[in-house]
């Protein structure tokens, strides 16, 4: 049987690339996007009492995944890369239907331009939607269930972020008032380690970039610090 969707949105993400973007939904909270209903689905009324939720379920293509072939055993990188696991024992964007679920915080509803503010996204720019759902806390948290090989969300808070005079200057600049919660999201982005499971234990000084926003960062992995040296406008 094969059924044919089409994407009622699209994503404005942060995220420009995939390399960065958290493994998870609401692990870095100041990760914002907009979610831009497409005709002809951008009706206004499609989208009343919505802004009575905070949260949402957002079902998606993982566009970018498509072309990679899927195979029914992954490597997540939760378990270091090296271990297998069974697809859909797995959050892995490469599966035989490359569909997508993550939970997010619904800040703004704007009914008008029929368009959604998001928060706490783990969603690549330009994602195609295909379908938003509220979240009920009544059937969607389940206090007591079991986590399988991630029981608890990643623990990288021995990470030691350090911003260098230059990179938050430039920042300052690029940002404006956005400044504090700029920061914030970087940090948070640093906190989680973006680095591949195989470059974890390194002993060598390595550096890393990804595009946010409008900017390149740029920064260096040494040990249990990540130190951020470069920001500069795309
Ligand atoms: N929360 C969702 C889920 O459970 O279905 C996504 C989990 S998946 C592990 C999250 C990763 O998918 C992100 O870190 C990012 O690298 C990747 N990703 C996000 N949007 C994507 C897209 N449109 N195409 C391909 N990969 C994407």
């Amino acid at each position: 049987m094969s059924y044919q969707f089409e994407a009622i949105g699209t994503i404005h993400s942060c995220f420009k690339e995939k390399f960065g973007i958290p493994r998870q939904p609401g692990l870095v909270t100041e990760a914002e996007a907009t979610l831009e209903l497409l005709p002809p689905y951008n009706k206004p009324e499609a989208l009343q009492g919505l802004e009575e939720y905070s949260h949402l379920w957002i079902s998606f293509v993982f566009h970018q995944s498509i072309s990679t072939p899927w195979r029914p055993m992954v490597r997540p990188p939760r378990l270091g890369g090296n271990k297998k696991m069974g697809v859909f024992a797995t959050r892995s964007p490469i599966r035989p239907n490359p569909m997508g679920l993550s939970v997010v915080e619904l800040t703004t509803v704007d009914h008008k331009a029929c368009r959604l503010l998001l928060k706490g996204v783990d969603l690549l720019d330009g994602t195609p939607v295909l379908d938003i759902k509220p979240y009920l806390p009544y059937v969607d948290a389940i206090t007591d269930a079991k986590g399988g090989f991630a029981p608890q969300a990643p623990n990288h808070k021995g990470i030691n972020i350090i911003f260098e005079e230059q990179a938050q200057q430039a920042l300052a600049a690029i940002v404006g008032d956005k400044l504090p919660q700029m920061t914030q999201l970087i940090r948070q982005l640093l906190e989680l380690d973006p680095r591949p499971a195989y470059m974890k234990n390194d002993s060598e000084p390595r550096e890393f970039g990804m595009h946010l926003h409008n900017f390149n960062l740029r920064w260096r992995v040494e040990g249990q610090r990540a130190t951020l040296f470069e920001i500069k406008a795309v």
